[in-house]
């Protein structure tokens, strides 16, 4: 069995996840990948793709095949994508070699889908260790090896509405970072290869068992079958308490459910765990009120769907820009009003900034508060569109200052329900707080899908009537986003009046 760079790379993750992957991958992909994942991968693609446009005249290897690459090695064939090498043990594939003249060597570039100026260190750390494991499987192969390269996308790049692909990537030269890890790395390397070639899997439970549900990868239910659900694991920040968390897995108390009320927490963990309880919501009345005081009228809701693109699709845009195509808008007037809906969707051809800006504009109402969930997405993006359109800038910034965050009710704990599981997504709220509204019967649920529907539409991937429909889903969508935040905050009020009612009586 060959110890592959990706596995490698799981392996340093994670020795359990590394040997589901090998020897369970029903379960270890048990959870299809998302369309935020599939297009992350697709991405990932397009920029391989792309960036060997900065060696032209290469050659492209096969799919797994080594013996074609050695073959065009021998021969110093001067550029080759997607190389592949192999040893008794290890198998990796390479973005680009290039045949180096001066060094009478090869270099070798490893392409990423990310940018450039991203310098966190667990970032670079990974990078290295990927370059390093790749030229020990090249030297091991006989290849000559000159500098090893990072090939990124560059972060301040702005396109003019061409690419230029020289301007577009950033190389750094990891040769020294990486070198520094051959040593360790090769240690890794063997380690890792023990692991994926045992017959069983390492013993249960996984690290993972002492970690809050968001370090959790896929397959911890099935290394863990008797944890439930919903555990001890899903109390809010408890991650950031392991101490804690380790003492209730010690003491065999798994369900939140039986978390014992001597037992320390902070409030929120405390709340969430009375919620579940009693099985009823906990509300904390005063920031609630003052939270629904400050909501002005008109109140417009508004919702918004992007498209990221990590190569720039049109002028003034950077790599991994959003493209803003749609919004859908309920406004309430007034007290007891009902809500009007306003909605835009652009799918021509072209760049929909000015479009979508002048139809913002033109639905919003000129004062009174603005409702988002998760505020600083509607922001940002209302903040990259001032820098590409600064004609509009006073507009944008005017109407980011109207924002209110209907998230920070649940985020800061003054709605705790049962059903919520410690969550504050709106996917979660809402059947909590409103069963009648649901995302289930519609064709798009979440907003990865969104993004690739209008992607399919205005690349032309779609027949023209697919393409109806598809607009169709994409406007029942983003309608229910905004329509939900109008029903949760009804729903709130109500809450609200209610419990003032009970307090009172
Ligand atoms: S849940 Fe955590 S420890 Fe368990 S296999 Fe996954 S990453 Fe590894």
């Amino acid at each position: 069995m060959k110890l592959s760079k990706t596995n490698y790379l799981v392996y340093r993750d994670c020795a359990h996840n590394a040997w589901m992957k090998v020897h369970r991958p029903d379960a270890y992909a048990a959870q299809p990948l998302s369309v935020f994942d599939q297009a992350i991968i697709e991405t990932g693609n397009d920029v391989d793709v792309r960036a060997r446009a900065l060696f032209p005249g290469g050659v492209l290897i096969r799919r797994g095949d080594a013996a074609g690459t050695a073959e065009l090695v021998a021969a110093r064939t001067s550029v080759l994508y997607q190389p592949v090498f192999e040893t008794e043990r290890y198998t990796t594939a390479c973005d680009i070699l290039a045949w180096n003249d001066a060094l009478q060597a090869y270099d070798l570039f490893e392409v990423k889908a990310s940018t450039s100026g991203d310098d966190r260190r667990a970032k670079y750390d990974l990078y290295a260790h990927d370059i390093a494991f790749q030229a020990l499987v090249l030297e091991a192969c006989g290849v000559p090896l000159g500098r090893l390269h990072l090939v990124r996308l560059n972060g301040a790049y702005v396109s003019d509405g061409t690419l230029d692909i020289a301007q577009l990537f950033t190389r750094e030269d990891f040769t020294e970072r990486a070198g520094a890890l051959f040593e360790a790395v090769r240690a890794e390397m063997d380690a890792a290869h023990d692991v994926i070639s045992l017959a069983e899997m390492p013993p249960a439970p996984c690290a993972c068992i002492y970690k809050g549900r968001s370090s959790q990868c896929t397959t911890f239910a099935t290394i863990n079958p008797g944890v439930p659900e919903y555990s001890v694991h899903d109390l809010t920040r408890i991650g950031a308490s392991p101490k804690k968390l380790r003492a209730l897995v010690d003491d065999g108390i798994l369900d939140i459910r039986e978390v014992p009320a001597s037992f320390e927490l902070t409030v929120p963990q405390r709340h969430q765990v009375e919620a579940v309880q009693r099985r009823q919501p906990y509300v904390d009345l005063a920031p609630l009120g003052a939270f629904l005081a400050d909501i002005r009228y008109p109140v417009a809701f508004l919702d918004y769907e992007t498209y990221p693109c990590a190569l720039p699709r049109f002028a003034r845009y950077s790599p991994f820009n959003h493209v803003p195509f749609q919004f859908s808008l309920h406004t309430v007037e007034a007290p007891g009003a009902a809500p009007v809906h306003r909605e835009f969707l652009f799918t021509e051809k072209g760049c929909p900034d000015q479009p979508f800006v002048d139809a913002l504009v033109a639905a919003l109402p000129a004062e009174g508060s603005i409702i988002a969930w998760n505020k600083p997405f509607e922001r940002g993006i209302n903040a990259k569109l001032a820098e590409r359109l600064p004609a509009d800038a006073a507009r944008l910034e005017a109407i980011n200052a109207r924002f209110i965050d209907l998230m920070d009710v649940f985020s800061e704990q003054m709605v705790v329900h049962p059903r919520f599981r410690g969550k504050t997504s709106i996917k979660w709220v809402l059947p909590a707080l409103v069963p009648k509204l649901s995302y289930k019967a519609l064709a798009i649920q979440e907003g990865a899908t969104a993004s690739e529907t209008w992607n399919a539409i205005v690349t032309g991937e779609l027949e023209p009537d697919q393409a109806d429909e598809a607009r169709r889903n994409l406007l029942a969508y983003c309608g229910l986003d905004s329509l939900a935040m109008v029903e949760i905050w009804r729903a709130l009020i109500d809450i609200q009046a209610a419990r003032e009612i009970r307090e009172a009586g």
